[in-house]
């Protein structure tokens, strides 16, 4: 019997492991497996406690006397939850999580004991030669070293046999480049807090605490495993790199907020009391728009955590997906004609917990809120090449690049409400109704800010929602941390671009609000470009961004040229977010990785193609051609044997012109000429053989057919 149909036969007998543990009220065991700094004040001595804050505040070095104490309390906390061992999680350029086990376990004259120091606590040595550096790291130096984030909480990781405590780390090398995801990121959070600040305190307010928000919505598809492992494409690849159109696919629109089928629930179910335990607000679930597409939001938190914590929610979800005997999908585009998967990365600024993207009661605070809101927009447009950069990565080439939300044009949509009140600044003229008599500007005042702004444009890739941005380009597989990274750093040259603007105006002598309406008046015009409203898919977008001159970066290797724009290493660099290095060994890093990943989807091809298509396109047209021969003489049957003929040649054909593809791309030297190759040869050798492959499908026997057909994978429960 062909696997195929034995597996679909079983999938509505599959139940879920039955040894899920009812656990009540969630508020209740929310965070048990993270020591949260509430939980580390109770168990540290005050005076400790205050001196660790200082340290993470950035006041004070931390000291090895008050790492000890800490660790020592982080010890106490873990075994008594069970745990035997410790490790750093960190955060390394694959864009996954990293990690390397200890045990507590310690000799101590001749006795066992269980020990963590201070210094086990601060930091480790991971034999880290074999992760990605880009050059940072030549071989006779390979080590890297950990460096405890005492800013992310430590949590515990459980296993059904074991606990394991988890520290969060950056990832350095033997000179003190970074090597991982995660110091930039908190480079950039501190810069962007700096130049908040700056521009707050012209408005008269002064904060403690300045931090962006993120709440990143996660997209991914699940199908059954069984399934899915009969198709080596989505399993070494993440996608299926075959797959004829099925007759039904996500047309008739009754997926998106649809129940969800049992199994699906048992999982998120499952999933949810994981990530709660380790402190993560999932608090949305829903069906996405393509079949077996669904979707799970956090409650917002700072950058930092969010960024931890989405790495930490894919990580459960792939280990429960296997449990639960189902194949979670995070790539981008996992079926071609179907919606693919993003990661809306919500992003705001909280100033002592106030959210600066909220428009304001008066009009003196929708000043403020307005020269936040054009800095932004600012920020993406002068900097959308790098912002596109952020999220350029082969798979989600298939998205930005293809037909499928969002564009690769990275545009701002504010809504009518806001377009209204910037049109309005920009002219110095406001309709009666709208005028406010509080302030008169000369302009005579800036309407009131619509508290409803959210008329939504889901095409647009920048959207403003309200109290917030929406990043829709972000990847669903990718880590946020580099999207992120960019945007507060592009986002902080504008803040600090406005300050300078409005105290320059004030130096010369302007009022405060006028000087801010001023700059608000010069600022406007100067970022139209980047403003757009309309349908951001449709092909009179493309020209018009064109005639704007925004950047339309379809490809990864068009897109990272960006990491190489002078300008854009200028400012990286002179901010301290990325090093000259750092940066070069980014782009190396991904680029490698994306010639890398392109020609492993080739060769899967490949071997698909001759020992799963080919044997199966001759088996039928050997059937065929027995079939024919017992019947009468009739020219229409014997068509249909020299059609399938014809496409079996052109399948050996295709195949091998990808293959020579292939070759010319191992054999390139020039890393940016390889990519090249990948890009503008591979890929189209790879769409021209999937074509001949689907077409085949569409003919030959389903009995003989070997992969997993879409809608077995879409439709079967
Ligand atoms: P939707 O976009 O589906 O309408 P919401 O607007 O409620 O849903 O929120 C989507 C995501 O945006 C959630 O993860 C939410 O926590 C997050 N979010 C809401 N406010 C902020 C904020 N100030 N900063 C960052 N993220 C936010
Ligand atoms: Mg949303």
């Amino acid at each position: 019997m062909n696997p195929r149909v034995k597996i679909i036969r079983e999938i509505s007998e599959k139940t879920n492991p039955s040894n899920y543990i009812e656990k009540g009220a969630v508020s209740r065991y929310f965070g048990e497996n993270t020591l949260n700094t509430k939980a580390l004040k109770e168990k540290l001595a005050q005076r400790t406690f205050m001196k660790l804050q200082k340290c993470i505040s950035g006041e004070d070095e931390l000291t090895i006397e008050v790492a000890t104490e800490v660790a020592h309390a982080i010890k106490e906390w873990a075994i008594s939850k069970g745990a035997t061992h410790y490790c750093h999680w960190f955060q390394p350029l694959t864009g996954s999580t990293a990690e390397k086990h200890d045990s507590f376990l310690a000799f101590e004259d001749g006795n066992l004991i269980e020990r963590f120091s201070g210094r086990q606590l601060v930091t480790q040595e991971p034999d880290a030669s074999s992760f990605p550096s880009g050059g940072l790291r030549a071989t006779f130096e390979a080590r890297g070293y950990t460096g405890w984030d005492p800013t992310s909480p430590a949590f515990i990781k459980e296993g059904e046999y074991g606990k394991t405590l988890c520290i969060p780390s950056v990832f350095i090398s033997y000179h003190g480049d970074s090597l991982d995801q995660k110091a930039p990121l908190l480079r950039s959070v501190e810069l962007i807090s700096q130049k908040t600040k700056e521009l707050l305190a012209l408005f008269g307010n002064k904060p403690q605490k300045v931090f962006p928000t993120i709440g990143a919505e996660q997209e991914f598809f699940l199908l059954d495993r069984d399934l899915a492992n009969l198709r080596p494409d989505l399993v070494l690849t993440g996608r299926t790199i075959f797959g004829a159109r099925p007759p039904k696919g996500q047309e008739l629109e009754d997926q998106y907020f649809g129940s969800m089928p049992e199994r699906i629930m048992n999982f998120i179910n499952d999933v949810e009391q994981e990530v709660y335990k380790l402190g993560i607000p999932i608090v949305t679930r829903h069906n996405e728009v393509a079949p077996h597409q669904f979707e799970l939001a956090p409650i917002f938190e700072d950058a930092n955590l969010a960024t931890d914590h989405n790495q930490l929610l894919m990580e459960v979800m792939k280990r429960k997906a296997i449990k639960h005997r189902l194949f979670l999908c995070l790539h981008e585009k996992p079926f071609a004609r179907l919606n693919g998967s993003g990661k809306h990365v919500n992003w705001a600024l909280a100033a002592d917990g106030h959210n600066l993207l909220e428009p304001g009661e008066n009009p003196e605070e929708n000043l403020q809120f307005l020269t936040f809101l054009i800095a932004i927009v600012r920020g993406v447009y002068r900097y959308s090449a790098l912002i596109r950069a952020s999220v350029a990565f082969a798979s989600n080439d298939h998205r930005l690049g293809g037909n499928e939300a969002p564009p690769a044009i990275i545009s701002v949509f504010l809504g009518k409400g806001l377009s209204y009140v910037l049109d309005s600044i920009e002219q110095g003229k406001v309709s009666k109704k709208s005028v406010d008599e509080k302030i008169n500007l000369g302009i005579r005042s800036i309407p009131k800010i619509p508290k409803d702004s959210t008329d939504r444009n889901r095409t647009s890739p920048f959207a403003f929602t309200g109290n917030k941005f929406e990043f829709r380009a972000v990847g669903s597989s990718q880590s946020i941390s580099i999207p992120v990274t960019f945007l507060n750093t592009a986002v902080a040259e504008s803040l600090e671009f406005m300050k300078d603007k409005i105290s320059d105006k004030l130096a010369r002598g302007f009022g405060q609000i006028e000087a801010v309406v001023a700059v608000l008046k010069e600022v406007i015009p100067e970022v139209r470009p980047v403003l757009f409203e309309g349908d951001g898919y449709s092909d009179e977008w493309q020209k018009e961004a064109k005639r704007r001159g925004l950047p339309n970066l379809k490809s990864t290797p068009e897109a990272m040229k960006a990491y190489q724009k002078p300008e854009f290493q200028k400012m990286f660099i002179g901010y301290g977010v990325f090093s000259h290095s750092e940066l070069d060994a980014r782009y190396h890093v991904e680029i490698e990785k994306y010639c890398k990943t392109v020609h492993i989807e080739g060769q899967t091809a490949m071997d698909i193609a001759k020992t799963k298509i080919l044997p199966a396109a001759l088996r039928y047209q050997g059937q065929l051609a027995g079939c024919i021969m017992i019947a009468s003489k009739s020219q229409v049957q014997e068509k249909l044997l020299s059609d399938l003929a014809e496409k079996i040649n052109e399948l050996i054909a295709v195949m091998g012109d990808l293959e020579k593809r292939l070759d010319r791309g191992v054999s390139e030297e020039d890393l940016d000429k390889k990519a090249e190759i990948y890009c503008r040869m591979v890929m189209p050798g790879l769409d021209a053989l999937r074509k001949t492959v689907d077409e085949l499908e569409t003919v030959i026997d389903d009995e003989l057919w070997p992969l997993p057909k879409y809608y077995e994978m879409l439709f079967y429960y």
